[in-house]
Formats: C-alpha cells, structure tokens, sequence
C-alpha cells in the first residue's frame, strides 16, 4: 500500500499543466492551477461524504467548489471553467473519463462544463487510488502534495484554510439538514498554522443547507438560475437574524434571490401565516421601487418539499413585526 502511495503523491506532483507567463502569476510559478484546484475540490468532497464512492460527476456543486478555489487567486472578470481540468486530466494516468452511454471518447471537446455533460457521465479514480483517498492520513498527504507543488508559499495558507472551510461548512450543513445544531469540531487537517474562523464555517454550511433545500429557488419570487459552471443566484437568509437568536436551523432560513434578498431586508416583502408573500404597500407607492414585485402579493411561497424544513411560523412572524414596512 506504501508504494502505491508513494506513485500517486509522485503522479499528483507531476500534473501536466500549461504554463504561462502571461496568464499566470508567481502564485502559482507561472502555470495553470485548474488541475489542481480541481483535485483538491474533489479531495474535499470525499472527506465530506459527497463522493462516497469512486465515481466523480461534474455536478454543479463541484463547479461551485472549482470555481471558489479559482476565485482564492484569479481576479473575479477572469473566466474559468471546470470543464478543462476534468477533461484534460485524463493525460494523468489516474483519471478515467467515462463517456456517456453510446458515445465514445473523443478528444478536445471540452468547451464548457454544459458540453463535457451531454459527452460524460463523469470520471473514475484508478481502483487503487480511491481507497488511499478514502484514508484521512493518505488523502491528507496527496492534499499537501498539491498545495505545496503548486502554489508559491506565500498562497497556501489561503488555499488550506479554505479547503478547511469547504469540508467543515459541509459536515456543519449535513449536520443542520440531519440532526439538531452540531457545530463540527475544528482540527481535520494535521497543519496547526491553519486556522478558519468559526463564523464562516457557520455561514456557508448554512447556506449550503438552505440553497439544498430550496434546490436554488428563490422562496418568494421563485426564479432559478443556475449556471452549468458554478453559479447561482440565490443566496441564503435567516428569518430572524442570527445576530438575534443564534438560529441556524433551516427552519429559519429561506433560498432568496438578490432583488428579494435585498427587499426582504428593507422590509419591503414578508410571508404571512399561510406562506404567502407579502408586499409592502410601499412598493406601490414608491414610484422608484421595482413595481413587477405587486405580481407576487400573496402568490404562495415556494417551501422544500418536506414540511419540517418549513419556514418556523413564530420568525416569520417576528419579521412582519419587526421588518416589514405597513405603510
Ligand atoms: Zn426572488
């Protein structure tokens, strides 16, 4: 078992990556960090239970957490797409597409994240890899391999912490979506100089939880737009602040678009006993107040399909009385 880990620490620090000095900087030595990013993504889904067996699907959820890991060091109007590292992976003798039912391998088709799912159904581990993966010592090594081979000293504390955040906010969102309030333990890495701060772990398993949930549509106005590569546009909010009740249950959380994320604050929207939307007769007084929202005044909320996620009757109500606008 030794040796073979010793081959695939070799294998992950001998990425094929482009190189380029025009488009990657000195945090990077210059090369193209997407292969790694896409690994160490992969890597965190299996300490947290998302990839339980040895097949990884270019999910949406993967993308995001590629897409997070880019955003550590790319400026945010530089375009990335997991489509290029899932493919081009396959020039690693660890990683095996697998085309999708009648079509057959073809080479330099990945476009978008879109175009690499109509082709794949996803890629396999080589059967001797996915158990070493599965150990936290093996899979801890292989990690520190990566971070350590491909970014400059200076960048991977952030892309360590960051690793934490992602596995940690995940334990904490299963544990919101399967027991009562767990907060995870801290310590799943071995390297003491990494520290994540509680409040953040707090947030995003939170927001993992009610995104889930909600399966990315906005509660009250019910868009849903996700893109293939990673982003969507719905955001999670607290009923009732958690500033106020400590509340992280998803029972005091809603999936909220931008615009009723941002009206739902101001006091402009609410949801009445029945989960219906409200609409602040502010909305129709203000002239410079989006007039479209009126379409929405007691249409029925959108709810997650089992009714003990839905929203606690007692926060909604202490929203329509402490937020929203009457007049
Ligand atoms: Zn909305």
């Amino acid at each position: 078992m030794c040796g073979r880990l010793d081959y695939f620490l070799n294998a992950f620090a001998t990425l094929r990556t482009d190189g380029s000095r025009k488009n990657w900087t000195g945090l990077t030595y210059h090369r193209s960090p997407y292969k790694p990013f896409l690994l160490l993504a992969v890597l965190d889904f299996i300490e947290s239970g998302i990839i339980a067996r040895n097949f990884i699907e270019p999910s949406f959820e993967l993308a995001q957490s590629f897409q997070n890991y880019c955003a550590l060091i790319l400026p945010p109007d530089r375009k990335a797409s997991m489509s290029y590292p899932f493919y081009h992976l396959e020039s690693a003798a660890f990683w095996e597409l697998k085309p999708q039912p009648g079509l057959q391998h073809q080479r330099g088709l990945a476009i978008s994240v879109k175009r690499l799912r109509q082709l794949y159904l996803g890629a396999q581990f080589s059967e001797d890899l996915f158990p070493l993966l599965q150990m936290p010592s093996s899979r801890e090594k292989l990690r520190t391999v990566l971070i350590d081979t491909y970014f400059a000293a200076e960048i991977r504390p952030t892309i360590r912490e960051y690793s934490i955040l992602n596995c940690q906010s995940t334990l904490y969102s299963t544990s919101l979506l399967t027991t009562q309030e767990l907060l995870p333990a801290f310590g799943l890495t071995n390297n003491p100089s990494a520290h994540v701060d509680l409040a953040r772990v707090r947030d995003q398993g939170f927001r993992k939880a009610v995104v889930k949930l909600y399966d990315h549509r906005c509660s009250l106005c019910g868009i849903k737009m996700l893109t293939p590569e990673g982003h969507t546009i719905v955001d999670a909010a607290h009923i009732k602040p958690w500033s106020l009740c400590h509340n992280d249950h998803p029972t005091n959380g809603i999936a909220l678009c931008k615009l009723c994320h941002w009206s739902y604050d101001k006091g402009l929207m609410s949801i009445d006993q029945n989960y219906h939307v409200m609409i602040s007769p502010a909305v129709k007084n203000d002239p410079n107040l989006p007039g479209h929202m009126l379409t929405l005044l007691d249409r029925p909320m959108f709810r997650p399909s089992e009714s003990r996620y839905w929203p606690d009757l007692d926060n909604l109500a202490w929203h329509r009385r402490e937020k929203f606008s009457k007049r």
